[in-house]
This record gives C-alpha cells, structure tokens and sequence, in this order.
C-alpha cells in the first residue's frame, strides 16, 4: 500500500517498496496541497507555461524542494532538475562527474536517468504515469513521464534499457513504482481502436477504456524487471481530484503535481 504521510507540514506519499532502500534514495510524492496557486491551479503547481504565474510555480517549486531537503537531506542543498515534457521518448543521461544541463528545466525530455547524487529530479503529471525506477545495487535512479503517448512509444522500456546500457543495470535488480495516475476506471477514449496502435488493442475493455497501467506492467516484465519488484499506488487521479491534479477529470484547465527523487 501506497503510504501517506500526512502529520508533515506538506502532505505526501511513499512507495513502501523503496522502503529498504531509503539509505540510497529518497523520494516524495507530493499532492496538490502545500503551495501558493490560486484555483484552479490550487495549490501545489509545478508546471510553468499553463496559466498559472510563473511566480507561483516558481515559489511552489521552491516550497516543495526546500520540504524535501529539510524532511531527508539534512538541509543540504541540491540542484532540482525537471523537464519540459512534451509526451515524447527523449530520455536525459545525467552521469556524475559530466557538466550539468544548461538548464534547470531540460526542453523535450519525458525521462531521466542519473547515478548522480548530487541532483534532484522533479517529474510533473495530471494523469500520466509517474514512475520511479531504482537499481539499488548499481545505485541507478530513472524517472519517467508515462502518458499514453509516451507509452505507446515505449519509453518506459527504453528508459531501463538506458539504465543498462550507460550505467550496467541489471534489469532484474530494479525496482519499479508507479504513482497516481488515471486508473483504468476512468480512462476513456473516443475511439481507442482508432487511436491506439493494435498491439495496445488488447488493453481496451467496455469498447472505450484502456488499461494503460496493465501496458505499462507489460513493458516493464519485457524490459527485464521481475513482476514482485513492480509497485502501484492504485489511486487514480481522476477519483481524487481533491489530493492530485487531472487533466481528463478538469478538463485541461488544471495544474500538475510533482514527484521528486534523488540519490544519496
Ligand atoms: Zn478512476
């Protein structure tokens, strides 16, 4: 069970299954609630360009990072990286000792992949997927974006073959937990059959839903990652419009809330 931490001054939730690892990675998945947006923004947004001031996702952002680095880091201050998602395959190799992105908010990047531990990564969703992976014996972090586009393209699986090939995961060492996202109960299409390449037509149910979570469970067992390593957080955004953002269920018009992890 996805667990809450709600006695925090900033409510969020942890995967159970990192547990074991907190000595090698800490992660936060944090809710709407905490931050400085006005509705329908309210309040934790950490995404800039969709109408909300970039003042207060600036702030949120920096509400969020300093919780996180007080609640698990002792206050030692890292580098908080995120990206403009736009729904691709583009995966950013964040190797240590190489120079820093330019930018703190890399452009056309759905996922990273780091053996940093001196960088936090900030993955932002209504909806989509976020989905940690850890290798804890190489010390390997990914994070990625999986919206059904990303996931048609596959960049779940690609993002563990990265974790392989730049830094000799084992695929079978990982671990990997997915956060609130729209459950199969409430993701409709218009016309799936339509929409979705046929080898995602046996993920539709009841003529206008998919089950991407199923899709996403898939890629990750093909991809090498056992299916006891595999979490879910079964809480789906669009039935708990009051703790997360969702862009079906508020129809476009609403914030994003973050997921951040880092490598000790
Ligand atoms: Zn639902």
């Amino acid at each position: 069970m996805f667990v809450k931490i709600a006695s925090s001054e900033i409510p969020y939730y942890q995967f159970p299954m990192l547990e074991p690892y907190s000595g090698i990675c800490k992660h936060a998945v944090f809710t709407r609630v905490g931050g400085v947006s006005e509705a329908p923004f309210t309040s934790l947004n950490v995404r800039y360009g969709i109408g909300d001031p970039d003042a207060n996702v600036t702030k949120n952002r920096q509400i969020m990072q300093l919780f996180f680095e007080h609640e698990f880091l002792d206050n030692s201050s890292r580098v908080l990286i995120s990206a403009n998602q736009t729904h691709s395959d583009h995966i950013a190799i964040l190797a240590r000792g190489e120079a820093l992105p330019k930018t703190n908010e890399i452009d056309d990047i759905d996922a990273f992949v780091t053996n940093r531990n001196d960088i936090l990564l900030l993955i932002q969703v209504a909806d989509c997927q976020p989905i940690i992976l850890l290798d804890p014996v190489t010390k390997t972090l990914g994070m990625v974006h999986n919206g059904w586009r990303g996931c048609i393209q596959n960049i779940l699986g690609k993002t563990v073959a990265a974790m392989c090939d730049e830094f000799g995961v084992d695929a079978k060492n990982i671990i990997a937990c997915i956060g609130p996202t729209i459950g199969p109960c409430c993701h409709y299409f218009t016309d799936p059959v339509d929409e979705l390449p046929n080898e995602f037509h046996r993920y539709i149910f009841d003529e206008k839903q998919v089950d991407f979570l199923a899709a996403a469970r898939d890629q990750l067992l093909a991809a090498g990652v056992p299916v006891s390593h595999i979490e879910q957080s079964n809480m789906c955004t669009s039935d708990h419009t009051n703790e997360f953002y969702s862009y079906r269920r508020e129809n476009r018009l609403t914030g994003r809330f973050g997921i951040i992890a880092g490598l000790l």
